[in-house]
Order: C-alpha cells, then sequence, then structure tokens
C-alpha cells in the first residue's frame, strides 16, 4: 500500500532535482518546463516507451495508433508548446459526411459562408435550418472560452436542445460529432466542455502527423536533455522528497510530479478522486481499394431504437497520408465508443457486426477487407461529467504535484496544460518562479 512520507533525507550529487513519474504528454511536458528552468529532471516510465495513450506502431508496413485520435488545430496548448510544422500534419476534409436513412451526406464545414451553408444538400431541415447552423458555428469560433466556460453547466446531452437549431440539425450532425470527438456516445459530458470542443471544431482543422499520434509525444521527448527518461522504471510508492521503484531502488528527489494515468495516480496517491472512464474501441481493416476518395470524418447518424449506433465513425488513414498504408492499399481506421460486454472471442468477436455497417456506411463492399487488428482500451478518456472543473488541484503538498489529463481535460490540450501547470506549481515552492508569459498560459 504506498504511503505519504515526508521526511527529508540527506539527498546524493546524482539525485535528480526532480522525479516525474510516467512519461505520457503531460509527464514529458512537465519535464520540459522543468527542465527548461535548469532542474535536472529524471522521468521514470513503467512500460517500455514514452508516450503512454498516444502510442503508434508499424504492422505489416501499415501505420496504427493505440487508437484513433484526431488532433485539433485550434487547441491553445499544442499551438503553443509544439512544432506543429515538424510535425507535418495532415488535415482531415473540411466538415463531416454523416451517414443517416441510407444516405451520406456532407455538412458541418465551419468555412462555408452562411448562404451557402444553406445551399447544401444535406437533409439537415430547410434551408434556414441549414443557415442557422452556419451562424451557429460562426458565432461559436468567435465566442471567447472564457465566456463558454460561464454558461449554465449540464450535460451535453441536454444542453442540445437549447442551441436553437432544428431537431434535424442536432440528430444528424451535432449529436454523432460530439459523440465522436467526446468519446462518449449518451453525451453525459459537461455542456462546457462540449461547447470548447464544438468551438475548437469550429475555429480549426482535425488533423493527424503524418507520422502517426505518437509523433507528439516524441516531438516533447526530443527537446529534453539527453538520458532525462528512463524506461523500464515502475515507480511503487512516492514522497514528496523521492519515489520507490519496483526493481531500481528508491529515487531522492527535492520534488516529484506524478504524471500517471488517473487509475495509477489513484493507486499512488491514495484519496485522489478516481474518475469514469469512456472506453475506445478501434478497428483497423485494410483494402486493395479506398472506399472513399478522401479523408473525411465519416460519422453514423443513425440511431437504432433511440440508441448510440455500434459505429461511432470511421476514418480512411491512406487518404490522409500515404505512408499510413504500403502502396496499393487502403488503411481504415473505425471508432466503436462505450461500455460493450464482449464473448469469449473479446472485442474481436465485434469486428463482423462491425464489418457489416462499414459496408452500409462506405456503400461499397467490405467482405475482402482484411481485418488487421483490434484495440479496445477501457480507460480510454477520464469522463467529465458536470460539474467539471477544468483546472483541478496539481498542487498535493510542497514537494508533490499531480498532472495528467484527469486534472484538466481528457484531450490532448487538457494533458500538456496539466504538466505546464505541475511543473509551474513545483518551481514556485523551489523559489524558482516562472516567467509572466508561462505562467499565463498554465492560467
Ligand atoms: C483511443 C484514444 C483516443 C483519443 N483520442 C483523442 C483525440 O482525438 N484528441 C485528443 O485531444 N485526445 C485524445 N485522446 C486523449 C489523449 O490521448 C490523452 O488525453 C493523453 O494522451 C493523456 O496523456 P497523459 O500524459 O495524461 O497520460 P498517459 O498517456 O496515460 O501517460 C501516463 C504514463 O504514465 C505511465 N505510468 C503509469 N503508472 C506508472 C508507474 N507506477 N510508474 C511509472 N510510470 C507509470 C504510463 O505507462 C504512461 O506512459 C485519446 C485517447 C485514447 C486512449
Amino acid at each position: 500500500m504506498p504511503t505519504y512520507d515526508f521526511t527529508r533525507r540527506a539527498r546524493r550529487p546524482s539525485d535528480p532535482d526532480v522525479v516525474v513519474v510516467g512519461a505520457g504528454l503531460a509527464g514529458l511536458a512537465a519535464a520540459r518546463v522543468l527542465a527548461g528552468h535548469g532542474l535536472a529532471v529524471q522521468v521514470l516510465e513503467a512500460t517500455d516507451r514514452i508516450g503512454g495513450r498516444m502510442a503508434t506502431r508499424e504492422l505489416d508496413g501499415f501505420r496504427l495508433d493505440d487508437g484513433s485520435h484526431l488532433l485539433n488545430t485550434a487547441y491553445p496548448e499544442p499551438r503553443r508548446a509544439l512544432d506543429l510544422d515538424r510535425l507535418e500534419l495532415r488535415p482531415l476534409a473540411p466538415g463531416v459526411l454523416v451517414h443517416s436513412a441510407g444516405r451520406r451526406y456532407r455538412t458541418g464545414d465551419p468555412q462555408l459562408t452562411t448562404a451557402r451553408q444553406a445551399a447544401t444538400r444535406a437533409p439537415l431541415g430547410s434551408p434556414l435550418d441549414k443557415a442557422r447552423l452556419g451562424s451557429w458555428l460562426g458565432r461559436l469560433a468567435a465566442t471567447p472560452a472564457a465566456r463558454l466556460q460561464s454558461r449554465p453547466e449540464t450535460t451535453a446531452a441536454r444542453a442540445l436542445a437549447g442551441h436553437g437549431l432544428a431537431p434535424r440539425t442536432v440528430d444528424g450532425f451535432l449529436r454523432p460529432l460530439l459523440s465522436a470527438l467526446l468519446g462518449d456516445p449518451a453525451l453525459g459530458t459537461s455542456s462546457r466542455i462540449a461547447d470548447l470542443v464544438l468551438r475548437s471544431y469550429a475555429r480549426g482543422r482535425l488533423c493527424l502527423p503524418a507520422g502517426g499520434i505518437a509523433a507528439v509525444p516524441a516531438q516533447v521527448a526530443e527537446s529534453l536533455p539527453a538520458g532525462t527518461v528512463r524506461t523500464g522504471v515502475r515507480v511503487t510508492s512516492i514522497s514528496a522528497d523521492g519515489v520507490e521503484t519496483a526493481a531500481h531502488g528508491r529515487i531522492d528527489a527535492q520534488a516529484v510530479v506524478v504524471a500517471t494515468d488517473a487509475r495509477s495516480a489513484a493507486d499512488l496517491l491514495p484519496g485522489l478522486r478516481l474518475p469514469d472512464f469512456h472506453p475506445v474501441t478501434t478497428f483497423y481493416h485494410a483494402a486493395d481499394r479506398s472506399p472513399l476518395g478522401e479523408a473525411v470524418l465519416l460519422l453514423d447518424g443513425d440511431r437504432p431504437g433511440g440508441q448510440p449506433p455500434l459505429v461511432s465513425h470511421s476514418l480512411v488513414l491512406s487518404e490522409l497520408h500515404p505512408s499510413y498504408a504500403p502502396a496499393g492499399q487502403a488503411l481504415i481506421a473505425t471508432t466503436v465508443l462505450g461500455r460493450r460486454a464482449f464473448d469469449a472471442g473479446g472485442p474481436a468477436g465485434l469486428e463482423p457486426a462491425v464489418r457489416a455497417r462499414l459496408a452500409e456506411l462506405y456503400g461499397a463492399s467490405t467482405a475482402g477487407w482484411q481485418f488487421l487488428s483490434v484495440r479496445h482500451l477501457p480507460d480510454a478518456l477520464p469522463a467529465m461529467p458536470p460539474p467539471h472543473n477544468l483546472r483541478r488541484p496539481v498542487r498535493v503538498l510542497a514537494g508533490l504535484y499531480v498532472a495528467g489529463d484527469h486534472r484538466d481535460t481528457s484531450t490532448v490540450q487538457g494533458a500538456l496544460v496539466s504538466g505546464r501547470r505541475a511543473a509551474l506549481a513545483a518551481l514556485r515552492d523551489l523559489g524558482l518562479p516562472a516567467g509572466a508569459r508561462e505562467a499565463e498560459a498554465a492560467a
């Protein structure tokens, strides 16, 4: 059982100033801020690789993320903390393709003028309804984030009816889009988070790095002094002046930042709130031909029996960048959301049903598709029901800090900000206050 230990021990010259537990995006971001202020930092990672939930692997020439991700170019912290040009971001086509009642239609392109939105052929109601969607997206894009955060808070599902949009626009666009972006098919997420996510959708572009999502944490890790990250080191207990590890003894430090996933953080820091989680299951298929000639987010807009559909969304990754698949092959990533009971075959047992639905969604035979892989992550995304605190405390006590997406929002943005906030809190306690701009970024 992990315990807090407040005894200060004598430090060896080889001890780091700060130990960061976990080399996910939050831990790497925290380490970069701390190292940038001249501190000797050691990042201890239990697995044999960096990046945590943002991982990519190669399989027979296909590039598979460890669960389908999308980056939004409007998130402020990635713009601040990452060199987006070097990530070679590949944007998805603007708007989304929704499949509903046997038809596919394109909608929700925030770049379209209200008049052009009204003229779209999407069956989302009258031209007036479609024009309303256009101006609503425009207004949302222009609304300051702080104002959205001060709106009354309920669930995203309940807030849908209050946007003044036609029911067909809500069901045929907003609901499937939000489910996909939040990973939450029941839309129990805080309406404030939903507003912020939709605002980013309206302001930016969804995209992926050409090298896969793992390129994001890899870029942050590159900026750390050599030897900062040690993989294969599991921390078993923590105190304000060091950590115990499973096989590498004790490591003393002046401060410890716990930057693990929420469940591991709650194990290491008894009393820390453990959130619920949204699972994400991603199926990867290979096809001889691309079922769509572009990289556009394809959403399943049908709700059989009023329930969320089996497939949330699908994307032809090889249309985004050819390096995602070997020459002459297409790579399709399909996301299934929600908690599900699997039979003895595990998540792969769902594949025939997913494949059958994909044939309807893409309007193409999937019989010849090759099932490459499925990745099921039960704790993929910490749930963010109302009331959601966008800035949970990161300072446990002087010398002990906690970072991770569960402190902010369950996104790349949230992980990066939480790392910066935890690092700034540690710097303050160590008497090394950060610059005004840095503090402002974490506010
Ligand atoms: C399938 C999926 C899809 C997603 N899609 C999106 C998306 O489209 N857009 C978006 O913005 N975000 C998305 N996210 C969320 C995003 O990936 C996460 O918010 C972010 O990666 C969290 O980073 P983190 O550093 O907080 O935690 P993690 O990535 O979980 O890192 C924690 C690290 O701590 C390590 N660790 C745990 N315990 C210990 C220990 N005892 N000792 C040492 N190390 C330990 C772990 O091994 C891990 O490397 C998605 C996540 C998933 C899983």
